[in-house]
């Protein structure tokens, strides 16, 4: 698990997500949403998911990251008692690190083939 400072110089457990946004020909837009401890194991799997909606179907593909807090999903409240509380963990932040979206585009030099079963 990674961890992130918050408020105090208090360790935070945190979780990488990532989104891969893709576009298809027609327009019309679809997406994935993974995640892991760290960010570069959120970087290897994004990668992975992007090379098939690229280069199985022929997607365009975005990706991004956060990193949130792992208790509170990045919401920054959590339920206590079927109430909605301040997490205690990240004090509220939620999120602490964003990767904006950026394209993922392959080398001209690399041909995407659909990869025989
Ligand atoms: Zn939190």
């Amino acid at each position: 698990m990674a961890t992130a400072i918050s408020g105090k110089k208090t360790a935070v457990e945190t979780y990488w997500c990532y989104a891969i946004d893709y576009l298809r020909e027609d327009g019309s837009k679809g997406a994935v949403i993974g995640g892991q401890n760290t960010l570069s194991a959120a970087i290897a799997e994004a990668f992975s998911d992007a090379t098939y909606y690229n280069g199985v179907c022929g997607y365009r593909v975005f990706a991004s990251f956060k990193q949130h807090c792992a208790l509170c999903q990045g919401q920054g409240e959590i339920t206590i008692k079927s109430k909605r509380r301040k997490c205690p963990a990240c004090k509220g932040k939620g999120i602490f690190q964003t990767i904006p979206e950026t394209e993922l585009v392959p080398s001209k030099h690399v041909q995407m083939s659909e990869k025989a079963s």
